[in-house]
């Protein structure tokens, strides 16, 4: 079937290529599809630019409208009908379009700020698109930032470069061969667009301002130009469906509904689908099929048209029964016969496995739970770009299995024996289970919070670990008096009762006597305020302690040594004083630290 599909395949008639836009945080990807997007809307009229599920539709008018002052774009040889765009930039739609290992976007726009050349994303951007196979171009932005650019966006931006003051045109070059250099170390050979001398080999550069608009018209004749001939072929319209699920969202009224980007071929009402679900392939009849009514109409809330069929490439909405387990991120496949049921949802099955399996887990880290494949995906390239590990991963929403399986990590290393959920629900078992075992669950609906959170809760565990490491030798001041009435063992162990004047009395504090030449008594080794054993006791409480001795000197005795006229204290020096300094700053309060000066007088520690 997909031979026939393929054979009949003609590139007289194509279809809108899909494109996303890629690229490092800030180098202006949504500013750069607000300005695409905004295209006409700004003069009044909408140029037919419509809002899609998920993408904009840009008409062939829209296109040729934009190009209009670009020198080499011809309007009469346009042969797509449109583009459409996917509005939410970034890897995460960008992975979530796939088929079979490869991309169903057909190009990329890879946004590069001239200012910054690559940075992290951006390479990591690239490796995606060479392991898909897709074919990108490089819209160098932000170039309105070089010192005295004169802005122009009815201008050709190859005649604008040119028209530039000696200064910017010099900036300019430099910075663009630098950034073709580092595309170089990557391994890719660039060119601006109308100096490439070869576009199967050399990527494509276009300078843009997504800012003022300069050298958008360029980039749009450009991506018109290098789909339709270059990459004709994979345009041309035919029968072979390739669909994928953008995202799975319940909605007041319509229940559970699918979105999905319907590349090519055509979805029906009635049509059998078969696609990823948390418990295994979901198959349903397509019970509607919507999109949003054009610009002008939008006024009404929710105005979705409904229609019988619809042909690629196109955002749709779906509406169906059983949906609510469906899973974001993968191909929809539609059963045309009974006896094809078993073989797709084999297939579904199996493309969930290898996009599973493919991911490297270590046996030690934290669980990453997300709702769609290409979330996960961001997710973990996040992870590793924090050098965090990953030991397990899901999809959909977070179940007391998966509580159980971070839970294992408690015994190897409690900091990991975490769950990153982002953008699922959490069951509540799942959540009464975590509380009861110590797992903590994370949980955001935008990638950076929950990145932000995770960050925080780590420096946090680490300054905890860091808190118990040094524990021992933070010693805290406090200024004792034994109660003469309450002793009741008076040498070692000295067991008496005693009032705290100042300060703070912690298990493990050595007791010195400052009036006898610091004479040391002993350290700490319970305490009992109303029988009760407590760890720490303060100013103004009075507590029953033990204070051992374990140095093997001479015991010393309450009553010939020392008495309840000579004031206690806790013998610290200038090293615990700097480990409460750097660990335990905030457990002293402003009267402990006037303690610690006291006390330095007192033992000499200058
Ligand atoms: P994203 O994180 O890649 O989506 O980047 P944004 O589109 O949010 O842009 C980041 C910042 O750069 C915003 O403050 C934009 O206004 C600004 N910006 C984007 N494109 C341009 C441009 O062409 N020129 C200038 N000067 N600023 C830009």
């Amino acid at each position: 079937r997909r031979e026939e599909a393929l054979a009949k395949r003609t590139t007289d008639v194509l279809r809108a290529p899909v494109i996303c836009v890629l690229g490092h945080v800030d180098t202006g990807k949504t500013k750069m599809l607000d300005t695409i997007r905004r295209t006409n809307v700004q003069d009044g009229e909408a140029g037919g630019i419509t809002q899609q599920i998920g993408a904009t539709q840009v008409p062939a008018s829209a296109i040729k409208e934009r190009c209009k002052m670009v020198k080499d774009f011809d309007p009469e040889g346009l042969k797509l009908p449109g583009f459409l765009i996917i509005d939410t930039p970034g890897h995460e739609s960008f992975a979530n379009l796939r088929s079979r290992g490869s991309s169903l976007c057909d190009l990329a726009i890879l946004v590069v700020d001239i200012m910054h050349g690559l940075e992290p994303q951006t390479i990591e951007s690239i490796k995606l698109l060479v392991k898909r196979r897709t074919p990108f171009v490089i819209a160098l932005n932000k170039i309105d930032r070089l010192y005295g650019w004169e802005s122009n966006p009815r201008k050709d931006v190859r005649q604008l470069i040119k028209s530039q003051a000696n200064s910017p045109q010099l900036e300019f070059k430099e910075r663009l061969q630098k950034t073709v250099a580092e595309f170089a170390e990557q391994g890719l050979n660039v060119a601006l667009a109308w100096e490439n001398p070869d576009p199967n080999e050399y990527i494509s550069i276009v300078p843009t301002s997504a800012f003022l608009g300069d050298g958008i018209g360029n980039l749009m004749a450009h991506i018109a130009q290098y789909s339709q001939t270059t990459h004709a072929k994979k345009l041309a319209y035919c029968e072979e469906l390739d669909c994928s699920v953008m995202e799975v969202k319940a909605l007041p009224g319509l229940g559970t509904t699918i979105d999905v980007i319907l590349v090519n071929g055509a979805l029906h009402v009635g049509d059998i689908i078969i696609l990823a679900g948390t418990d295994g392939p979901i198959m349903t009849p397509i019970r509607e099929l919507l999109m949003p009514q054009p610009l002008k109409e939008m006024r009404v809330k929710n105005a979705y048209e409904h229609f019988p069929v619809i042909k690629g490439a196109q955002g749709v909405k779906v509406l169906a029964k059983n949906l609510e387990k469906a899973l974001a991120g993968l191909p929809l496949f539609v059963a045309h016969r009974e006896d094809e049921v078993d073989l797709l949802r084999e297939q579904v099955q199996e493309q969930l496995n290898q996009a599973l399996h493919s991911i490297k887990l270590t046996s030690e880290g934290v669980y990453v739970q997300a709702s769609t494949l290409g979330s996960l995906e961001a997710l973990l390239e996040f992870l590793r770009s924090q050098k965090i590990p990953y030991c397990g991963v899901n999809i959909g929403p977070v179940h007391k299995k998966d509580v159980l399986k971070a839970s294992t990590m408690l015994e190897h290393n409690a900091e990991f024996a975490t769950i990153l959920a982002f953008d699922v629900k959490v069951e509540r078992d799942a959540q009464l289970y975590a509380d009861n075992e110590g797992v903590r669950i994370f949980q955001a609906d935008i990638i950076y919070h929950l990145q932000d959170a995770f960050l925080k809760y780590r420096m946090f565990h680490t300054g905890q670990k860091r808190r118990r490491e040094n524990e021992h030798l933070a010693i805290f001041p406090c200024k004792l008096r034994v109660l003469p009435q309450h002793v009741f063992n008076a040498r070692n162990p000295i067991v008496c009762g005693i009032s705290i004047e100042a300060g703070q009395l912690k298990i493990g504090t050595p007791i010195c006597v400052p009036s006898k030449e610091s004479l040391f008594l002993g350290t700490v080794s319970s305490i009992e305020r109303n029988h009760e054993q407590v760890r720490i006791a303060k100013a103004g409480e009075e507590v029953c302690i033990k204070i051992e001795n374990t140095t093997g000197e001479a015991p010393k005795l309450y009553g010939r040594h020392f008495t309840h006229e000579d004031v206690l204290i806790s013998r610290i020096s200038r090293e615990t004083i700097d480990a409460c300094k750097t660990y335990f700053r905030e457990d002293l309060s402003k009267a402990d630290w006037q303690l610690v000066v006291q006390l330095k007088k007192l033992l000499g520690i200058f």
